[in-house]
């Protein structure tokens, strides 16, 4: 599934891409701006992505954690990754969730919200993307 949104052949509200990788909204975010990070080449777990790969991928998700607190107003991010167990998609994402002090995040990743309607998500991905450059 996240093959086809690298592929282009499923959309997605897509907040920026490079070589290595493909940023796009979670359809169902622990808080809206809530962003997964997919590489390009089809992995499973983070242990599976071959080690020349790391730096592409990971600067990707070091520069999408950096745009998103400007770009939405929030104070920080969670980057966090699951590997098999609560990995809801078998290709390796990692989550930049934005996050403010006192944002009542429970637990880690529950309970998830929903965007009001398509151009809402769109918002959320053009402020990141613009910021993202
Ligand atoms: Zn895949």
């Amino acid at each position: 599934m996240f093959c086809d949104i690298v592929a282009g052949s499923v959309p997605a509200f897509l907040v920026g891409s490079d070589p290595s990788g493909v940023a796009f909204l979670d359809t169902r975010p622990v808080f809206k701006g809530h962003v997964l990070v997919v590489p390009r080449d089809h992995v499973v777990t983070f242990p599976s992505l071959p080690v020349p790969e790391l730096p592409g991928y990971i600067g990707l998700v070091q520069r999408v954690a950096a745009a998103v607190p400007p770009a939405l107003g929030a104070q920080g991010t969670f980057v966090a990754n699951n590997n098999v167990v609560s990995q809801s998609v078998a290709h390796l994402h990692f989550h930049v969730v934005p996050r403010t002090k006192g944002d009542g995040l429970r637990g880690f990743f529950w309970p998830r919200t929903k965007y009001a309607d398509d151009d809402e998500a769109r918002s959320y991905a053009s402020r990141i993307a613009d910021r993202l450059g």
